[in-house]
């Protein structure tokens, strides 16, 4: 695996490579990255794994500061899943001096996630629609953890014509049914054990579907009850169509139960599909 940081590199490297794999990451790999590069290794001829710690999409300037990096871990962890490129750039090779555009999503991107995170979906836009660019991808490879995210990016590359497919992979969860998270390094042993409330709660919701029940107020509310018997305030619990992320009025089709809460000061985010 070789490491390359600029995209004369990254170009030189993927020309006339047959089908070339994108993962895109912030790094500090879990499972749920690796299931991400070992995906794209069984489907592509050449694999590349984006890592950059995105500052633009981060509106708290102390998360930016927290988040977990390390860059030589992540490299052979890349490398055992199959991994052929590990594009790295610095900051400064991303938004170089004079760096002026900024690609905004309407609608999809301006709730939930959008309405708590401002600015958070532009700066993901904006970094998605470069790094495209640069690797030119015949795939991107992206977790369902981040499903807002995923709509955003699959609005995105439709409305500017950008010749990659999105392929979506399941969450991978611990086994006590919690998200794998670069955040969850920051819970400690007392919140660890409350954060799996999130994913109970979610599966309570699925449970009550399963019952037959299709109100997504009441469904919403079967999510918040376990919450709260955590002691976890939902900063949102939303049951949306997957595609638009509005809210639904009756469970009719496959519709996503999300959530975000903070457990301490930790903000986690987790989602189910759910289908009548
Ligand atoms: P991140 O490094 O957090 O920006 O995540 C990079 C990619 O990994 C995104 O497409 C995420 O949705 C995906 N991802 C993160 N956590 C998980 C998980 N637990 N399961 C599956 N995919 C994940």
């Amino acid at each position: 695996m070789r490491i390359v940081r600029d995209v004369a590199a990254v170009r030189a490297a993927v020309a006339s490579s047959g089908r070339v794999g994108l993962v895109p990451t912030m790094g500090a790999f879990h499972e749920g990255h690796l299931s991400l590069i070992r995906a794209a290794r069984a489907s592509c001829d050449l694999v590349v794994v984006w890592l950059f710690v995105n500052p633009t999409q981060f509106n708290e300037a102390a998360d930016l500061v927290a988040y977990p990096r390390d860059e030589d871990r992540d490299a052979r962890l890349a490398e055992a899943c199959g991994a052929d490129i590990l594009f790295a750039p610095a900051v400064e090779a991303v938004y170089p001096p004079g760096f002026a555009t900024t690609v905004t999503v309407s609608g999809v991107a301006d709730v939930l996630e959008g309405a708590l995170r401002p600015g958070h979906f532009a700066g993901v836009a904006t970094v998605v629609a470069k790094m495209l660019n640069m690797v030119r991808p015949d795939i991107a490879f992206f977790g369902a953890k981040d499903a807002q995210q995923v709509a955003v990016v699959r609005r995105l590359v439709a409305d500017l014509d950008i010749p990659t497919r999105i392929e979506v992979l399941p969450i991978v969860r611990e086994e006590d049914g919690l998200a794998m998270s670069s955040r969850n390094v920051r819970l400690d042993p007392h919140e660890r054990r409350r954060a799996t409330a999130l994913h109970r709660g979610l599966v309570a919701a699925q449970s009550a579907v399963a019952a037959g029940e299709r109100d997504p107020g009441l469904l919403a509310r079967a999510v918040a009850d376990v919450l709260a018997d955590a002691g976890i305030e939902a900063e949102y619990v939303a049951v949306v169509d997957p595609d638009s992320f509005l809210p639904v009025e009756t469970l009719d089709r496959p519709t996503l139960i999300a959530l975000a809460a903070r457990v301490g000061s930790t903000r986690l985010i987790d989602n189910i599909e759910v289908a009548p």
